[in-house]
């Protein structure tokens, strides 16, 4: 074994690369991340829009408190601070005839808060609120086993959930959590995240929001936190290969040719550049070879520069009726007036549509339920399309996620679309990350083969 600590090489600077690295560093490797972008944050990130100077994010993004492995990163990175959190559970929808209603926890004791919330739910008859209850604690209750194959749609008629309820509680929740339809959507990952966010208790269920724009959340505390911590960031070194030989991988290759040397891999990339990276040898080998059946599904953000606030008194708005889902308020503009941003998950029925077009269907959305914002000069409008957002979470695509090893022993995988147990989220991408860079430490270190990896939300 050389005198040197193992170096590891991390691909990908997003949530699940940045996590890889620093707990990598901190196990003692030596850690050179590549990213192939000039700057870090992957599907995560921010930019300064050239009209105004604002600085806006690619889609809002929301984490909750049940995100514990992303928020114990934000901790480790000193950015904790930068999220604004509910002091409890509070999500307002809207509908056009039936106006605004919340599905907000009362004081309650921890445990009863976010069921609680589900019983003063105005927006659903009180019939139709018990059955939300019951069906709830059903579907959270039901083994994983006996959820795989079934979407959400399936899960919700077999646990009795009228039309009503699906179409102002259920559906906009799953859409929001699996970017995904619920006609297709995978039901497991769904009940995985009742159990975890709105059966865990009152700090599980509250939401927060970035306080700055989600590039500053976390990119350079992160960078820096890797560098104190002895680790290398590249940016702008797009990984082309791996150099394998009969032990494992030898090295990645950059498309400019330089080879990186390394003890241990972790891939920390979309499943798409996953898959054009690897080596012909590895592509026909499973696990690979069932990820290019996984497709994607998009998100489309539109965002809104009005001349005056419109407020509906909290961070976000569910939008009810129509095709626009969530409103998010971005507060002050830097030349004056407001900013409000709109996202839309599983938003195939755009991919036609022009960016006015989109943007006048948001508008008209969201005006139907506040009625103010017809009053208001809209001054800008920007539509943000992720054609990749997510992968798309279908049960056949939940059925061939892998996990973090691979039958290479000194290769592993990351991203928000390992197994977990979870959606595509930032959580899954930590705890996924985490996990591959514990397991690239002991491949590093000793050349030994890791036990088995378990999913973590799995069977819970
Ligand atoms: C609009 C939108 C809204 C979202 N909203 C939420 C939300 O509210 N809450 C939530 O939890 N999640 C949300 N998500 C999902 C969340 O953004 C992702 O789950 C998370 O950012 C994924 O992180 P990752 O590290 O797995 O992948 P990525 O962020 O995609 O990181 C992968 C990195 O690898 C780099 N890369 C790719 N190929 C190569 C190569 N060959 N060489 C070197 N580098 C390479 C990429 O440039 C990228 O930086 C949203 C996503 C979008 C798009």
């Amino acid at each position: 074994m050389s005198a040197l600590p193992p170096h590891v090489a991390v691909v990908g600077g997003g949530f699940a690369g940045l996590a890889a690295a620093i707990r990598l560093a901190r196990g003692g490797a030596r850690v050179t991340l590549l990213e192939r972008r000039p700057f870090l944050g992957g599907r995560a990130y921010s930019f300064t829009d050239p009209a105004t100077g604002d600085v806006i994010d690619n889609g809002p993004h929301a984490l909750m408190g049940a995100y514990t492995a992303a928020l114990d990163f934000l901790g480790e990175i000193g950015a904790a601070s930068k999220l604004a959190f509910q002091p409890r559970l509070h999500v307002t929808l809207a509908d056009p005839a039936l106006g605004l209603g919340a599905v907000v926890a009362p004081r309650v004791p921890g445990p009863f808060q976010a069921p609680a919330a589900l019983l003063r739910y105005r927006l659903l008859s009180p019939g139709d609120r018990l059955r939300l209850l019951v069906g709830a604690v059903r579907l959270a209750a039901r083994p994983v086993a006996s959820l795989r194959e079934h979407t959400v749609a399936a899960a919700l008629a077999m646990a009795g959930q009228s039309a009503a309820a699906c179409a102002r509680f259920w559906h906009p929740l799953a859409i929001a959590t699996l970017n995904e339809a619920p006609e297709v959507a995978a039901a497991a990952p769904f009940a995985a995240v009742l159990r975890k966010a709105f059966f865990a208790g009152a700090r599980a269920a509250r939401f927060a929001v970035p306080r700055v724009p989600l590039s500053e959340l976390y990119t350079a505390d992160a960078q820096r936190a890797l560098e104190r911590a002895g680790g290398t960031v590249v940016t702008g070194a797009a990984v082309a290969t791996l150099a394998l030989d009969p032990g494992g991988v030898e090295a990645v290759v950059l498309r400019d040719g330089t080879r990186v040397e390394a003890d241990a891999v972790v891939l920390a990339v979309p499943v798409a550049a996953l898959l054009r990276l690897l080596p012909p040898a590895l592509r026909h080998v499973e696990p690979f070879r069932a990820l290019a059946g996984v497709a994607t599904s998009p998100i489309v953000s539109v965002h809104l520069w009005l001349d005056r606030a419109v407020g509906w008194g909290a961070p976000f708005l569910g939008l009810l009726g129509g095709r626009a889902q969530w409103l998010f308020d971005c507060g002050p503009a830097t030349g004056g007036g407001h900013r409000l941003a709109s996202v839309t998950s599983g938003a195939r029925f755009w991919d036609a549509a022009s960016d006015d077009e989109i943007a006048a269907e948001v508008l008209a959305d969201a005006t139907a339920v506040l009625p103010a914002l017809s009053a208001v000069r809209v001054r800008r409008t920007l539509v943000v399309r992720e054609r990749h957002a997510t992968l798309s979470l279908t049960p056949a695509a939940d059925a061939v996620r892998p996990g973090v090893e691979t039958p290479v022993a000194n290769l592993f995988l990351a991203g928000d679309w390992i197994q977990t147990g979870l959606p595509a989220t930032i959580e899954g991408a930590v705890i996924a990350g985490r996990a591959a860079a514990d397991r690239a430490l002991l491949a590093a270190v000793s050349g030994a083969r890791p036990e088995a990896w378990q999913p973590v939300a799995a069977g819970v």
